[in-house]
């Protein structure tokens, strides 16, 4: 280390007699800063003091107006903006609070209104039961409070053709899932990164609105974890005029007592059957009971719609008003589990339901984990598939034509529609 300089024996010299630290009042020290012998006071206790002093005072353009000298003025200018960093996000933060406590003022009044407070306040909605106070914020597994969070409501045209048709269907992407399987293709709105908030009310009004635009139906995309709430929205918007059907699409991880709250109110369901062994299920979803409660779920759809309903249109076109079409995405690897799916919805049901075979599995990311899942299914895995399904005799499904969807199906998820 070399020798002390003469402006810094004199600033510790200082420091020693404790002067720095009475010195507050700026013109008290001021002739000492304007001293050429001090030239430079990069950590300078004063300059922090003033900054300080300033900032508080909210006069902090009076450093430049001292004319303090260089490494001073910086030091204050510093602190000040110190201060001013550390205000700005104590009050961020308690914005944020009087947000929250705000919608969770309005999500409990919502709850209270429309009589499902006690469901959200030990939320045991779907099979993973966390029994989260979705009430006071608190999010289970599915990453939601009691608070409706969607990403878009709009016009949708890539669902089977029935629920499409020309006009589109008036689908309603929910945030938040209670399945996430890793390879999702709406990863985003699962882990519920997007979306905003919306009321039971407003809700009805997207509903009133889609129906406007002319939508075939309602499309509830992933509304497992809001279901009491959209019950509640749906009773509203059918009382001001919603007459388009309402298609219930999900994952199946389901509770059939969840369910039953929409008997009368959904008309179509649109459920997956992912797996029929546990041990997939567990490796991709995290729910190794996933085939025994999603085939329960799909007994339940079936029993409050029975029969399938189309109306066959002028123009050739075919729109299904009623019924369950079941939907089984094929996933590289699993061609005897996919068989397995196939066979028992067959076996169960027969030609009562619908089943949507679909090839549209496309890796979003690459897996480091599940690296078997890094390719698509080829179009010959696909056409073994669909031959072996007309070969055990299923009549009514749906097939995807073509190559697998890319990844601008995905649509943006930027509120659209909110
Ligand atoms: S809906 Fe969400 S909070 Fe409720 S049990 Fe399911 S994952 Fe948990």
């Amino acid at each position: 280390m070399g020798a002390f300089s003469e402006s810094e024996r004199g600033t510790s010299e200082k420091r020693k007699r404790g002067i720095f630290h009475r010195m507050i009042i700026p013109f008290l020290i001021w002739p000492d800063h304007r001293n050429p012998v001090w030239p430079d006071h990069r950590n300078c206790r004063f300059g922090r003091t003033i900054g300080t002093v300033l900032q508080k005072a909210a006069v902090s353009p009076i450093v430049e107006i001292y004319g303090l000298k260089d490494g001073c003025k910086s030091q204050a200018i510093r602190e000040g903006r110190k201060i001013k960093r550390r205000k700005d996000s104590a009050g961020r933060r308690m914005a944020e609070e009087a947000e929250e406590k705000t919608v969770n003022e309005l999500a409990e009044e919502e709850a209270r209104r429309f009589g499902y407070e006690e469901l959200m306040r030990d939320c045991t909605l779907c099979p993973r039961a966390c029994h989260a106070d979705r009430l006071s914020g608190r999010r289970g597994y599915c990453g939601q409070t009691a608070r409706i969070q969607a990403a878009r409501a709009a016009l949708h045209f890539w669902e089977e053709p029935c629920i499409s048709g020309k006009e589109g269907s008036g689908a309603v992407f929910f945030s938040g899932c209670p399945l996430r399987c890793v390879f999702c293709q709406n990863s985003v709105i699962a882990e519920g990164g997007v979306g905003q908030t919306v009321g039971v009310e407003q809700l009805a009004s997207v509903f009133l609105r889609l129906q406007e635009e002319g939508a075939n139906n309602i499309n509830l995309v992933t509304p497992t974890h809001f279901v009491p709430q959209i019950a509640a929205a749906l009773r509203l918007a059918k009382q001001d005029g919603l007459r388009i059907p309402v298609v219930y699409n999900t994952g199946s991880y389901e509770r059939v007592e969840t369910l039953r709250l929409l008997e009368g109110l959904v008309d179509i369901y649109l459920p997956d059957l992912k797996y029929r062994s546990a041990e997939p299920a567990e490796r991709y979803s995290h729910a190794p009971d996933y085939f025994e409660t999603a085939s329960s779920a799909i007994a339940e759809m079936v029993r409050q719609v029975p029969e399938a309903v189309f109306e066959e249109r002028e123009d050739g076109s075919v729109l299904m008003k009623r019924g369950v079409i079941v939907r089984h995405l094929m996933l590289p690897g699993l061609g005897m589990d996919s068989r397995k799916v196939l066979r028992y919805l067959h076996e169960t049901y027969g030609n009562r339901i619908y089943i949507s075979i679909m090839n549209q599995y496309t890796p979003m990311r690459r897996f480091e984990s599940f690296p078997e899942l890094n390719r698509r299914v080829s179009r010959k895995a696909y056409e073994r598939l669909v031959d072996f399904a007309i070969r055990i005799g299923i009549e009514n499904g749906f097939i995807q034509e073509g190559g697998t969807a890319e990844e601008s199906f995905v649509p943006l998820w930027d509120g659209t529609g909110l």
